[in-house]
């Protein structure tokens, strides 16, 4: 199969075996925070495949890991194998509306694709740090926009092949059907306008400019989902919980739902995550559920 992988077309090259490597999450993480842990980086589907059922022959399904851009990683490391997809890229335009995305294919690098050629309906998922299958997974986008309303269907494997339809993810807000289970999404088809260069580039523009006063900085972005009609930085804020530090880690002074690394600790972190839960429960009665994810043991 030819792929576009950001530049010249290639074929998928098949290979017979996979082993992981020992590396620590702090270099696969937007938080540069984690310890060490055994992760394969499979570069097809045949590999991907491979690493999973070798993963669950070693005794429990293994973690997936997309860019890390969702991930706090325990400063201990994590015991279970992860499957990191950062190799396993490409998109292929079956139909003049559909892209088929292997799940590691960065959202820029889609985006690049679209900009090209005049394919519009993604753009707002400009500048989030994330793999599609990241995305797909999580039901991530920006400006009231969701990933969800693209997606055709995505492709799982948890030791069988499985195609969920678009009714199959069950998409509702930050939230998929493959949320509740096991399986790495090895691919993604995704619906899109055929549109015009000069629009597309503009819309990009546009959904850009919105985000420029998001906040810089090592983190996962939101730490907290809004909770039903409200927004959980709006509800930080009102705590008078910006700018509240632990350690390295501090509660963003231009965004209340980013907590900032600044040369802390998952740890720090971790313990900064639960003070703004405990602080805001105790202010205003509501719990707030977590977005991000943590890889590895915390200390609750
Ligand atoms: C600066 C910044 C800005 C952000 N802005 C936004 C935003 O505007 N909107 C938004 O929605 N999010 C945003 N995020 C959060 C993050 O980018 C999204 O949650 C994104 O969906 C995560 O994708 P990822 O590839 O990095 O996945 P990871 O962070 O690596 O993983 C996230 C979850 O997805 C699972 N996963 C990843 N890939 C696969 C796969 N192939 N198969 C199965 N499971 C998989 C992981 O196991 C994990 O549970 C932001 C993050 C940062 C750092």
């Amino acid at each position: 199969m030819v792929l576009y992988k950001g530049g010249v077309p290639h074929k998928i090259k098949i290979n017979n075996s996979i082993a992981p490597e020992v590396r620590q999450l702090k270099e696969l993480t937007t938080y540069g925070l984690g310890g060490g842990a055994e992760i394969y980086f499979p570069k097809n589907l045949y590999e991907a495949k491979s690493a999973y059922s070798v993963a669950l022959s070693h005794g429990s399904p293994p973690l997936v890991l997309g860019n890390g851009s969702d991930i706090l990683a325990a400063d201990g490391g994590c015991m279970r194998e992860i499957i990191c997809t950062k190799k396993l890229t490409g998109i292929v335009r079956v139909a003049d509306d559909r892209l088929f995305c292997l799940a590691g294919t960065k959202v820029s690098t889609l985006l690049n694709y679209c900009r090209l050629r005049g394919l519009g309906g993604l753009e707002y998922l400009v500048n989030i740090p994330a793999t599609i299958g990241g995305i797909a997974y999580m039901n991530g986008g920006a400006a009231g926009k969701y990933i969800g309303e693209n997606v055709v269907s995505v492709t799982l494997y948890n030791g069988k092949t499985v195609k969920l339809s678009n009714y199959a993810c069950h998409y509702s807000y930050k939230h998929s059907t493959m949320r509740d289970i096991n399986a790495i999404i090895l691919s993604i088809l995704l619906k899109v306008d055929v549109s015009e260069r000069s629009v597309v580039e503009e819309r990009i523009k546009e959904f850009s400019r919105r985000r420029r006063n998001l906040p810089k900085g090592k983190s996962c972005g939101c730490v907290f989902k809004n909770p039903a009609g409200d927004y959980a930085a709006r509800l930080i804020e009102k705590a008078g919980l910006k700018g509240r530090r632990i350690g390295g880690a501090f509660v963003s002074d231009e965004h209340a739902n980013f907590i900032i690394n600044d040369g802390g600790s998952a740890s720090d972190v971790f313990r900064l995550i639960s003070l703004v839960r405990e602080e805001v429960k105790l202010r205003f009665g509501v719990t707030l559920e977590e977005e991000v994810i943590y890889f590895g043991d915390f200390e609750r």
